[in-house]
């Protein structure tokens, strides 16, 4: 049988590697496939940048036009991210009868229904094994080796940038500014880093597995979102002594009120295989009613770790070449006949426990009225533990965690705690969860 033929958009990290990987591999990968999967022409911005890279013996353009339309190409791999020109880019090659490979999660998490519904009308494929967690097969074993389960909650560390910020912090005690600073003198972290940072790329891959995992579409703009700029290095001591690690944790849940979306830092217990995700790792949990908790280990970014997921995802689209569009896995794991349009919970509808860190004067009576404003918020203290002050000082730190209470009584709560003229700055508030 005749190779399949692809169109490559993009040679920076992933483009790259899935360079490499395809031509390193071809043998196996053949094998594998049951036919060769050959690269065909390649698009850039930079045309010389690009030939200095990979040599004269492919076709290298910088009118990526002219590949998505080109009728002797059959699948186009979308390595440029963003979400202009990808989008108009994977639209235009679906118009034109190819399968689209890509890595590009802010674009599925905005623009997926959309990207989804065009491909499903043409009767392609759209895979995206490497758009989260990067060489970890987490959409596969979501779309097929958890088919029969109906998903309960999944919770995943998937920015490496900000695990490997967060590790630092605990390890040597650096502020989130040197931390970060040193995830760039590494090369974990990019030039611009706000995504990473700001939670945003945890929520776009949050956004794309709640919607495989509960049968819904893609919604990124219902996810509450908060990053780690604001993380204290005091916050992640404390957090220690009690017995719990500080991840920045992308959570999607299915209650009876409707579906959790949310990424935020996180007190996991220390017991929890979690918590030993470090650096630049990536990890997932599912926890499925039939087959419990499983979790996902691994590289969730680098240039051949991503390869191996966009690589697999054309083995995948080869294999699948031929079968009738009815016969393939769906896009979103559930027929999109059968998506199911559920309420989206709001952050003040989420019940979970919290860390909270007062800032206080050290007198009597302080304690007394933060317990009572609390037990009138139906917040109950699982443990609590006061600093001790240092010599001469007048204030301290209360800390403390709370039993499960719903995010509205808890803005209450605070509100009337901060107005207290014993508390002197604002209270730090972390959610816990217990993966359990
Ligand atoms: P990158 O290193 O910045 O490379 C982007 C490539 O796309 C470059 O070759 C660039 O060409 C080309 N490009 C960008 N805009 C273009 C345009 N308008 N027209 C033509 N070519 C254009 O990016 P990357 O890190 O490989 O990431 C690619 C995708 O994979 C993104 O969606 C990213 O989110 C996703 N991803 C990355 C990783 C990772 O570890 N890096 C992991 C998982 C997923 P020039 O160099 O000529 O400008």
């Amino acid at each position: 049988m005749k190779p399949l033929r692809v169109g490559l958009l993009g040679l920076g990290t992933v483009g790259r590697g899935t360079f490499h990987v395809l031509r390193r591999n071809q043998e196996v990968i053949r094998r594998r496939a049951g036919r060769g999967i050959e690269i065909a022409m390649v698009g850039v911005r930079d045309v010389t940048r690009a030939r200095a890279l990979i040599g004269d013996a492919f076709p290298i353009t910088n009118q990526l036009q002219e590949i998505v339309r080109n009728p002797e190409i059959d699948i186009v791999v979308e390595l440029i991210g963003g979400y202009q020109p990808a989008r108009e880019l994977v639209l235009d090659a679906i118009a034109h009868d190819k399968h689209v490979v890509t890595a590009n999660k802010a674009l599925l998490a905005v623009h997926g229904n959309e990207i989804f519904d065009a491909a499903r009308k043409m009767g392609v494929m759209v895979a995206f094994e490497a758009a989260v967690g990067g060489g970890i097969p987490i959409i596969k074993a979501l779309r097929e080796g958890l088919t029969a389960n109906r998903i309960e909650w999944i919770a995943g560390i998937i920015n490496g940038t900000s695990n490997f910020i967060l590790s630092r912090m605990r390890d040597t005690g650096a502020s989130f500014e040197a931390a970060l600073q040193q995830a760039q003198d590494l090369g974990y972290a990019e030039a611009d880093p706000s995504f990473d940072i700001n939670g945003t790329d945890a929520a776009h891959k949050i956004a794309i597995l709640s919607a495989i995992a509960f049968g819904v579409p893609i919604r990124f703009d219902a996810a509450h979102i908060e990053g780690i700029a604001d993380l204290a290095a005091v916050d992640i001591r404390y957090a220690e002594q009690l017995g719990y690690r500080i991840k920045l944790l992308g959570i999607t849940r299915l209650t009876p009120a409707g579906v959790e979306l949310r990424v935020h830092p996180t007190l996991v217990p220390v017991q929890r295989l979690l918590a030993d995700v470090e650096g630049a790792m990536n990890a997932v949990l599912v926890k499925g009613d039939a087959v419990g908790t499983t979790m996902y280990y691994g590289p969730g970014a680098g240039s051949e770790p991503t390869a191996s997921a966009v690589v697999a995802d054309l083995v995948d689209v080869t294999r699948m070449h031929t079968a009738d569009p009815d016969d393939r896995v769906p896009h979103l794991a559930f027929q999109a006949d059968s998506l199911m349009h559920l309420p989206w919970l709001p952050i003040e509808e989420t019940l979970t426990s919290y860390y909270f860190r007062m800032r206080v004067a050290d007198q009597p009576g302080v304690l007394a009225d933060i317990a009572r404003i609390l037990a009138d918020g139906r917040i109950s203290i699982d443990a609590l533990f006061q600093r001790e002050p240092g010599e001469g000082e007048n204030q301290t730190d209360v800390i403390m965690l709370t039993h499960e209470a719903l995010e509205r009584d808890v803005n209450v709560a605070l509100q009337r705690i901060e107005a207290l003229d014993t508390v002197l700055a604002p209270v730090i508030r972390i959610r816990q969860e217990s993966l359990a």
